[in-house]
This record gives structure tokens, sequence and C-alpha cells, in this order.
């Protein structure tokens, strides 16, 4: 066996003292199966999330839930979670905090081994590729790497505060649903 198993990375995240440095709340590691084909990368937990430890269980998380049902993909066969894992106590996470958060999330992309990462917004892009491309500019294209395919997407918060932005969102599910059909993963 190579690499670590999923558990033993959420194990090393909830005792990360550098994860829990100006934090409020509980770790969220991220939920799902071990096995998923499609992982969904957000931010950082919100309010709701750092009380519960589960990741998009707030008004962001129901919209997205709902819209990976809606493209034919259970929450239980998918694995959903962010670069950062802690609400930080000044809310928006700092570089540092998405280059720290990356450690963790490379792992755990290593032990879930998915297809397609649906990164969900500025900072899962980062936390993820560690790079910086302004969402709005790659929304609803992808681009593959390591034999893995990278969608992007904005950040379900973005479309419940603007109208605008919930029709790019569901533009981009649809791009998204196709891409996944084509894989034959729905
Ligand atoms: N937004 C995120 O990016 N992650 C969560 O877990 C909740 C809201």
């Amino acid at each position: 066996m190579s690499g670590k198993e999923l558990a033993e990375i959420t194990k090393e995240i909830l005792s990360c003292r550098i994860c829990r440095k100006n934090s409020v709340g509980t770790a969220v590691p991220g939920e799902g199966s071990p096995r998923a084909k499609v992982m969904f990368v957000g931010e950082a937990p919100g309010r709701q999330e750092a009380v519960s430890g589960r990741p998009f269980i707030g008004r962001s998380g129901r919209l997205l839930r709902t819209a990976i049902k809606k493209i034919g993909l259970a929450e239980t066969e998918v694995y959903i979670t962010s670069p950062v894992k802690y609400l930080k106590n000044y809310v928006t996470p700092k570089p540092a905090d998405i280059v720290h958060g990356r450690v963790h999330l490379e792992q755990q992309i290593a032990a879930i081994n998915p297809a397609v990462l649906v990164l969900l917004g500025n900072v899962a892009v980062t936390g993820t590729l560690g790079k910086k491309i302004a969402i709005m500019k790659v929304h609803g294209k992808y681009e593959r790497k390591n034999g893995r395919i990278y969608f992007f997407t904005l950040h379900p918060a973005a479309a419940l505060r603007f109208q605008k932005f919930k029709a790019v969102m569901d533009t981009d599910w649809l791009v998204l649903r196709k891409l996944l059909r084509e894989k034959k993963i729905v």
C-alpha cells in the first residue's frame, strides 16, 4: 500500500496545531466516500460547519448538495471538503492558511484518488492547484493535470448573493453534468 489512508489523514487534521491556530469551533476535515470519483472543494467552514464538524451544511451547503443531486450524484458517493479546515477568528482565510491547508488537501486527494475535482471559487483554485486564476475567467472550463480533471466554477455563496451568479452556476453545472456523463460517472 502506498500513501496514507483517508482515516489517518482525517485524524491528522483533527489534531493539527497549525490548522487550529486562530480558529474557532471544531475542525471540518470533509465528508463522503473514501473512493469518490468526484470531489468538491470549497473555501473554509462557516459558523454552522464549525459547530457540527461537517462541511457545507449551511445555506451554501444546501445549494451545493441540491446541485450535486440534480446532476445525478448521491451525496454519499462524492467527497466534500475545503482547503482550510477551520473557521478562522478573522473569518476570511489568509494566504498562509490556504498554503497550509493545501498540505492536508493534497493528501486527501492522493488517498481518495478522484477522477474529477470541482473547484468552487478562487480559494479552492489556489488551495488545490497552488496558483491564482480568476474564477470568473475560467468558470465552466476545466484543466487536466496528473491524470485528473479540475473543473472550475463559482462558490455557491456567490450564487446566493447575486442572481446573475446563480445563472452562471446553473450553466456551469450543466457543463459539469455533460462532462461526468462523458466519463460515465453519472
Ligand atoms: N463554505 C465552504 O467553502 N465550506 C464549507 O464547509 C461551508 C461553506
